[in-house]
């Protein structure tokens, strides 16, 4: 199976993949992550995505489709995997599809976790990641129990460098304008399941197990 988490920054989208590819025993690729790991590697492909990144504007879709279509490649992809974060535009959702039409797959779903603007805005502001195993805080709404320290592993929460106001606002814009076609996209094609983001995350991860008409497996 091969699903699509749609969504503006802040709505959920890597909390929920990181659930729902658990539940559902898939592979989870997170474009954004993927960018990141290269930057903290120092590799060439890093030094390329740091400046978009920074400024909170898309990284040209012609490196984003091949470092995803390199990762789709790998053997733990075979059976499935969640995209989170792509696709952000209609070119990469076509070259979504063609990559799994050459492996006799396609899309089943587009999840769309749905968040009005106000509260992404809220969310992204006080936003503190685990360095190690990725889970979010928030410094006011779910603050970890010891500062600065992951709850789950231990490992050292840092702030994203693209989580300051003026970048917040700019990747904002960029998915109104670049990412929400994707909505009618997916709609079109009858794949789109928008579920409630506003919710707490496990009635969150719930209405999309339910949305994609599934009972969830046990994790491999
Ligand atoms: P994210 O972690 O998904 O919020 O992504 C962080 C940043 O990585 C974005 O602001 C973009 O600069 C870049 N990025 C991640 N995914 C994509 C994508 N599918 N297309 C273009 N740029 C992306």
């Amino acid at each position: 199976m091969f699903l699509v988490f749609l969504g503006a920054p802040g709505a959920g989208k890597g909390t929920q993949a990181a659930i729902i590819s658990q539940k559902l025993g898939l592979a989870h690729i997170a474009s954004g992550d993927l960018f990141r790991e290269a930057v903290a590697k120092g590799a060439e492909l890093g030094k390329t995505v740091k400046a978009y990144m920074d400024k909170g504007v898309l990284v040209p879709d012609k490196v984003t489709i091949q470092l995803v279509s390199e990762r789709l490649n790998e053997p733990d992809c075979k059976s499935g995997c969640i995209f989170d974060g792509f696709p952000r535009t209609i070119e990469q959702a076509k070259a979504l599809d063609e990559m799994l039409a050459s492996r006799n797959a396609a899309i089943d779903k587009a999840v769309y976790i749905k968040v009005p603007q106000k509260e992404l805005l809220k969310r992204l502001g006080g936003r503190w990641i685990c360095r190690v195993c990725q889970t979010p805080y928030h410094e006011i709404t779910s603050p970890p129990k010891v500062p600065g320290k992951c709850d789950k592993c231990g490992g050292k929460l840092y702030q994203r460098s693209d989580d300051t106001e003026e970048t917040i606002k700019e990747r904002l814009r960029v998915y109104f304008e670049q990412t929400t076609p994707l909505l009618d996209y997916y709609k079109a094609a009858d794949k789109l399941v928008t579920v409630n983001g506003e919710l707490g995350i496990e009635e969150v991860a719930e209405e999309i197990i339910s949305g994609l008409r599934l009972k969830s497996v046990e994790p491999k």
